[in-house]
């Protein structure tokens, strides 16, 4: 098996406080105990940061992505068109981790997505890395209300809905007129995606994932052209579509996407973090679907077989750091979430999401498991 390390330099303005060198001995560390593929980091930066790690990757063979947020914590929110929630005072927190406000802006955008070109190349003065690792390209997701449901509806987002034949306001009504959560209640899976009984629902998904697809098929594109590799952070299979991710129409368009299976995550993208924020209309109607509990880990099987046909592009994110309060994790969960990652078909997962949080016991069970795999 081989692994690719996500290692978080912090976020726009907030960069890692830890000294180069010390991150230097850490990742020297994890190069010498893991059999490491490719190195994920950003997108906080300070002087010399991005050099060293470039320099040491180089040397060891290791291939290098570029992270960086598409949609959510851009690196200028005041330049971006932002995305418009439907009542946002409803919309409840999203239990940010620090430095991680999953501010969101509006996905349908052209400037939006275009930025994140002149970011890549304003973090990439240093030390051009071997690929770009897109996250946060995506809608909002529900379990922060029924308002992030709708996604974005700005003017043009809402002259897109309207000419796709939704009404907005017939789902306006729709949403007051029922319990929190029960009004967008899925009722059929077919490849990753879920259909809806209400049929401006249904449309309105169609367009979130189209909208989504349209965006990583135009910024693969242009990484591509430039010779460079695309990889994409995803929610998990069982739920990507909420957040208008569809993987079978975006694993074509690109190098790797990493689905977070992340099971002890209480946090956005966390599988039972989202699907208790969905309530249990919905959260009833996924495990339903999927036949499975998928806030369990023993769901890692289905949910990653799902993508089988793609299995060498899939790299599992699983959870490797511990942070307390919203990941709390054990040796012994390395160790499961390696195995069933490996029995699910997969020869490439990503210890996520910061290598520099987790411990020496952590890291030195994932590097003995995968010896044995
Ligand atoms: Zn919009």
């Amino acid at each position: 098996m081989n692994a690719i390390l996500q290692l978080s330099t912090g976020v726009f303005g907030h960069p890692l406080a830890m000294d180069i060198s010390s991150v230097r001995a850490r990742l020297e560390h994890m190069l010498d105990i893991l059999p490491v593929r490719g190195l994920i980091y950003g997108w906080g930066e300070k002087p010399g940061l991005f050099s060293m790690l470039g320099d040491l990757t180089r040397a060891r063979g290791v291939e290098t992505y570029l992270w960086l947020p598409v949609f959510a914590d851009v690196q200028h929110p005041q330049e971006a068109d932002p995305m418009l929630l439907w009542e946002p005072a409803h919309a409840s927190g999203m239990h940010p981790i620090a430095g991680e406000e999953f501010e969101f802006v509006c996905p349908g955008s052209r400037r939006n997505r275009e930025s994140v070109l002149k970011s890549f190349d304003a973090l990439t003065r240093e030390f051009l890395p071997d690929g770009v690792f897109l996250d946060r390209i995506r809608y909002p997701s529900a379990s922060g209300g029924d308002p992030h449901r709708f996604g974005c509806l700005c003017a043009a987002c809402r002259e897109r809905i309207r000419a796709q034949g939704a009404d907005i306001r017939r789902m306006e009504a729709r949403v007051r007129a029922s319990e929190p959560g029960t009004w967008s209640v899925p009722d059929s899976l077919s490849e990753g995606v879920f259909h809806f009984p209400d049929p401006d629902m249904e449309t309105l998904s169609r367009i979130r994932r189209e909208t989504i697809t349209e965006a990583i098929h135009m910024l693969a594109g242009a990484f591509h052209a430039r010779g460079l590799r695309v990889g994409v952070d995803t929610f998990a299979p069982a739920l990507a579509d909420l957040v208008g991710q569809d993987l079978h129409a975006i694993l074509p368009e690109v190098d790797f996407v990493k689905p977070m299976m992340y099971f002890r995550t209480w946090a956005p993208a966390g599988i039972p973090y989202e699907a208790d924020g969905y309530g249990p209309a919905v959260s009833g109607a996924l495990q339903r679907l999927w036949g499975e509990d998928i806030t369990r880990k023993s769901s890692m099987k289905v949910q990653l077989q799902s993508l089988s046909a793609w299995k060498d592009i899939v790299w599992p994110g699983l959870e490797i750091n511990r942070v307390p309060g919203f990941c709390e994790i054990s040796a012994g969960d390395v160790d499961s979430s390696v195995r069933l990652a490996a029995g699910s078909g997969c020869e490439t997962v990503v210890l996520s999401w910061n290598t520099l949080q987790a411990t020496d016991e952590d890291l030195q069970t994932a590097a003995d498991v995968m010896k044995t795999l």
